[in-house]
């Protein structure tokens, strides 16, 4: 088995971003004692929130593109870490959205690669429909503040739509004069006399978003930090969980995770371990077949 001999210290890490996310990027790699910079790569033509440009491909993937198009813009990056979001319903509790945030960080001449993600339940992504009399109606104007206080407006940012489709007609509303403005602004042009006003997701507009994307540096960092115990360098960690946790009532495999496969990405030394919450049987109200 060998080792790759990378020196994290002498890394210089490439952050593909454009919405302020080296702050908690930078910041977890700097408590490494990694140095990083931002690189001007143009990541909305990926994907955006608003909708102007459609995602497309899965989420590693786009991770993949975006490296590539770091090490396209600096000839000179040996070292890239790509971000990517989404909102998604969550995978269990399937009426409340999520939000997925992955770190792809990638080596220019060499196969590693270290993939870590976050899902929370902790986002304010939510839309509300405006009408003509929406600012002038007292009754309709408490839904909309409602909603405002909900979505913790005017810390987090709004952006309004003309149809749902379609791109946003403004971005990065933060404050009611210019939400005002905006809204009966676009309400005039409106072709269906209704305007579409929604949490703008991009993470220096969204400090919730922003939280989950250092939930997710924070795992980078553990996994920069947790060393192979075959060749010592860093990045041990799980790659690959394989399902079947049985039920304590029926004894059947279910489709829950029952061990993980953790691996090392320089010399692939690789370790099959128990669950980490040290569930080793399932609960029969979560089984498939005693509730099937
Ligand atoms: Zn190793
Ligand atoms: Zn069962």
């Amino acid at each position: 088995l060998q080792s790759t001999g990378i020196d994290l210290k002498k890394c210089l890490v490439y952050i593909g971003t454009k919405h302020g996310k080296e702050q908690v990027l930078g910041a977890a790699l700097a408590s490494l004692g990694i140095p990083s910079r931002v690189a001007a790569v143009d990541t909305d033509v990926f994907g955006t929130f608003a909708g102007e440009v459609e995602r497309s491909g899965s989420v590693r993937e786009t991770l993949r593109k975006k490296i590539d198009a770091v090490f396209f813009a600096h000839p000179e990056a040996q070292v890239a870490l790509a971000s990517e979001g989404s909102f998604v319903p969550h995978p269990v509790f399937h009426v409340v959205y999520s939000n997925h945030e992955a770190l792809l960080m990638a080596w220019r001449d060499s196969p590693v690669e270290l993939y870590v993600d976050e899902l929370s339940l902790q986002t304010n992504f939510s839309t509300i429909k405006l009408r003509n009399n929406t600012l002038k109606d007292s009754e309709e104007r408490k839904i909309l503040e409602s909603f405002l206080d909900q979505v913790k407006f005017p810390e987090h940012g709004l952006i309004l739509k003309v149809t749902e489709e379609g791109g946003p007609v403004a971005k990065g509303i933060q404050s009611l004069a210019r939400l005002e403005i905006e809204v009966a602004k676009a309400l005039s042009s409106a072709p269906e006399a209704t305007v579409t006003l929604q949490t703008d997701m991009r993470a220096h507009m969204n400090p919730t978003r922003m939280g989950v994307i250092a939930k997710a540096a924070e795992k980078l960092v553990m996994l920069l930090s947790a060393p192979c115990q075959s060749c010592k360098q860093f990045g041990f960690g799980p790659s690959k969980s394989y399902r079947g946790l049985p039920c304590r009532e029926c004894g059947n495999a279910s489709s829950w995770t029952k061990e993980v496969l953790w691996s090392c990405p320089h010399c692939r030394y690789e370790e099959t371990r128990p669950r980490e919450d040290g569930k080793t049987e399932l609960d029969p109200w979560n089984c498939e077949f005693c509730n099937g």
